[in-house]
């Protein structure tokens, strides 16, 4: 049984869904003012092994809820300078989310929801009317504010000192101190060039926390939720007041497990715009490592231990993820038959290794080993001959097991199948390269061929008209 870390409790608990099969599950995702940098990924590929792990280790359905925070402070001030309206500002950010996702084989939740989306909008009113029934609320110049001396159970997530909270005192801006715990804002006045809704609550707009716990609230159903997951840094103040409004609303617990990342820095550094190392995943492609290598970076170390980036990390992902894919070709090269036990005890131990590697809190450190100890152990019976075509079929199925939670080498497969240069531009190329043909401009014609193979991109002249394929 899976067994996982809960920050509520600060203990490992076993898992298991509280209705039926089904795991539902809620994600902070991503404030779409810019595009995630490779420590947002490290949070986001964690959370998705969790996902598959729910799903193929232990064989539940997943129900799982990302959201796209795409208003807040920060988003609000992103459109203010680019002078466009908000939804039109964070949707190329959405955009380049997805495709980054994408690229790091992060499998889609079956709902991504928008902060700004009506229905959304309309369930944080009703938090908010909630909220203030139960009398969890007062006004100020246009604002709802929580009150936190209303709620005896509010700092049990982050384990603040009740003494150090200063009653009465009120913070507008969406991220601050544990130190200095405060009432927070539920719903902001509306202010000239912000972007202002009613919903029951006054003119105002929606403060970061209302957003995740009414969509929560909404899309998984009725409190408690299984899980409730994100990175470290959002625990407090962010998920501490998403528990005060959801529970002040509806007077049920409202997450049964708190799952937390650690953070990733780079190179023993804080990911910092001065220091110049927010990296996202262009700067990974320009130093010619593919999104394959950093999910099996990320994936090196257990989630709840902070991880270290580094160039040479990346290079040895690069090598780690080559000997699986030179080993599986391998397998493919065994022609021999009989029956070897040694090697089908190596599967059934590799098998038990990782299953219980990552039923012990999502522990992938010791996937990777429990993989790579099978790599060396069937290298060996290959080397000796020990090994039939059904046991090197063996072998095949519990790396493809492995690999749809680990989910690397069928990226990487996805990615050596991507022609080199994107198929619009090999298309719209062959066409100059017709058109210069017709004008008997064979110079042109030759160093568009040549440019492409250089590219590893080779065209075929048929009667037809041209092909290309894979150099
Ligand atoms: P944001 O877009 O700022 O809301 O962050 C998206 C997610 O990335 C949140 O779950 C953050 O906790 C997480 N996150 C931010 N910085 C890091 C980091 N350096 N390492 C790991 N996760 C991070
Ligand atoms: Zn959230």
């Amino acid at each position: 049984m899976l067994r996982l870390y809960n920050t509520l409790t600060r203990q490992e608990e076993p898992f298991a869904p509280l209705n039926g099969n089904t795991a539902r599950m809620y994600a902070c995702g991503p404030t779409v003012y810019a595009r995630a940098h490779i420590g947002n990924f490290r949070t986001f590929v964690c959370l998705d092994v969790l996902r598959r792990t729910l799903k193929y280790v232990c064989g539940h359905d997943v129900r799982e809820v990302m959201n796209y925070t795409d208003v807040d402070d920060k988003t609000i001030a992103g459109a203010q300078r680019a002078g466009v309206p908000l939804r039109e500002y964070t949707e190329p950010w959405i955009k380049v989310f997805r495709e980054d996702a994408a690229q790091l084989g992060i499998e889609t939740p079956e709902e991504m929801p928008r902060a700004t989306d009506e229905d959304n909008l309309r369930a944080m009113g009703d938090m908010i009317v909630a909220l203030d029934r139960n009398g969890h609320t007062y006004r100020r110049d246009g604002s709802t504010y929580f009150k936190i001396s209303t709620l005896p159970q509010y700092g049990r997530l982050v384990k603040i000192d009740r003494e150090a909270v200063k009653d009465g005192a009120r913070v507008d801006v969406d991220e601050y101190s544990k130190d200095d715990p405060r009432d927070f804002v539920l719903w902001k006045a509306s202010r000239p060039g912000e972007p202002t809704w009613d919903y029951g609550t006054g003119p105002g707009r929606p403060g970061w926390h209302i957003e995740c716990s009414a969509m929560a609230l909404r899309l998984l159903g009725g409190p408690p939720i299984d899980i409730h997951a994100g990175g470290i840094d959002l625990i407090f103040p962010h998920h501490e007041n998403e528990i005060a409004q959801s529970e002040g609303a509806t007077n049920q617990p409202f997450a049964r497990f708190w799952v937390h990342v650690e953070h990733l820095f780079v190179e023993s550094e804080k990911m910092s715009k001065s220091l110049g190392n927010v990296y996202t995943l262009a700067e990974i492609a320009a130093r010619g490592h593919r999104a394959s290598a950093l999910r099996y970076l990320l994936l090196s170390s257990h989630y709840r231990k902070q991880l270290n980036f580094t160039w040479t990390g990346m290079d040895q992902a690069e090598e780690a993820i080559g000997r699986i894919v030179d080993f599986r070709a391998r397998l493919d090269s065994v022609t021999g038959d009989g029956r070897h036990p040694r090697v089908q005890a190596a599967v059934e131990g590799a098998r038990q290794a990782f299953r219980s590697a990552l039923e012990h809190d999502l522990n992938t450190a010791a996937a990777l080993a429990a993989v790579f100890d099978l790599v060396r152990d069937v290298n060996a019976a290959i080397d000796a001959q020990e090994i039939s075509v059904s046991e090197a079929g063996g072998v095949r199925q519990a790396m493809d097991d492995f690999d749809r939670v680990l989910g690397v080498v069928s990226l990487r497969q996805a990615e050596d199948a991507q022609p080199p240069v994107a198929v619009e531009e090999i298309d719209r190329l062959i066409e100059e390269r017709r058109a210069a043909r017709q004008r008997r401009d064979f110079a042109a014609s030759d160093r568009i061929r040549h440019e492409l193979a250089e590219r590893g991109v080779l065209l075929e002249d048929n009667p037809g008209g041209t092909r290309w394929k894979k150099k």
